[in-house]
């Protein structure tokens, strides 16, 4: 799996960060989380194919976080994007794409299908899930999760040993199933082992809320906004935002394993401030810059 940051700003792009954006590359899976003005460009300039993009999820309807949609659905329709577009968003997101996309003199956009989530579990397949939960900022908001499956890994060298080739008996032990084979029972442990799946965390504009802590619980990468250092907390306040040490004490409450800051005031030219000022209370910390990636 692989993560890269699109855009590390908030409120406007500076010279060196974009507005909100992080793409999530998994098998065949390219999810981008919020897509501000700009989105675009920056995938051009990461090398990623806009056709390749299978899920946008919005967190909610500030213009930071969806002006690069427009742009980026009007490139897809032209490059005839194959599939069914999936776009997710907090509710009255069908209301918002309606009205954006009826500011344009476009004919026809790319297939999509545009989901309404409230809370809990919206997408899974045999590989993983996703699931959001509200957080509260000015505007319906929601943070998001993908949760990879734990998947059982098989040791050909046990079963060679048991006589098993590459086939549907082993197919199905790597299912987890017990089967019989030459008149003996193998278990799936007799011949492989669980590798626990990855959890990745996305949450910005919100004020601290406990839902922010439920959602990140355990991740092991938690992305999140720290719009400010702690020293201006009264205007972290006043707009809905967190500061980078609130997003500290929320990694720490959710025992996440590393935590990323991003969505950062122009005021800010270096992430390092604010990477110190959560520091404080969580160290494993870092902040993005654009084009930032990460493997896990
Ligand atoms: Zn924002
Ligand atoms: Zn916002």
């Amino acid at each position: 799996m692989q993560i890269q940051f699109l855009g590390t700003g908030c409120m406007m792009p500076t010279k060196t960060r974009n507005l909100a954006g992080v793409l999530l590359s998994y098998k065949a899976e390219n999810i981008i989380f919020d897509c501000g003005e700009g989105t675009q460009r920056q995938l051009k300039i990461a090398g990623v194919k806009p056709g390749k993009i299978t899920k946008i999820l919005i967190s909610h309807w500030h213009g930071d976080h969806v002006l690069g949609l427009p742009g980026l659905l009007q490139t897809f329709s032209a490059s005839e994007y194959q599939g069914v577009l999936e776009i997710f968003g907090p509710l009255g997101s069908k209301k918002f794409f309606e009205h954006m996309m009826k500011g344009f003199a476009v004919k026809e956009i790319v297939d999509y299908r545009l989901t309404e989530v409230e809370s809990g579990k919206f997408f899974e397949n045999d590989d993983f899930y996703l699931e959001a939960l509200p957080m509260k900022h000015g505007a319906p908001c929601l943070g998001y999760a993908f949760i990879e499956k734990n998947r059982r890994r098989i040791e050909m060298k046990k079963a060679r040993k048991l006589g098993l080739k590459e086939g549907p008996v082993l197919g199905k032990l790597q299912r987890g199933q017990t089967v019989s084979f030459k008149g003996k029972k193998i278990k799936p442990d007799d011949v492989g082992f669980v590798v626990g799946g990855s959890k990745v965390v996305y949450i910005t504009d919100t004020e601290p809320c406990s839902n922010a802590v439920k959602l990140a619980q355990d991740a092991d990468l938690l992305i999140m906004e720290a719009t400010y250092a702690s020293d201006l907390q009264a205007k972290a306040d006043e707009y809905g935002h967190l500061t980078a040490k609130d997003s500290g004490m929320i990694a720490n409450q959710a025992g996440v394993k590393k935590l990323v800051l991003t969505h950062f005031s122009q005021r800010y030219k270096s992430g390092k401030i604010l990477e110190e000022d959560a520091r404080q209370v969580f160290d494993n910390t870092e902040a993005a810059e654009d084009f930032m990636k990460i493997r896990l």
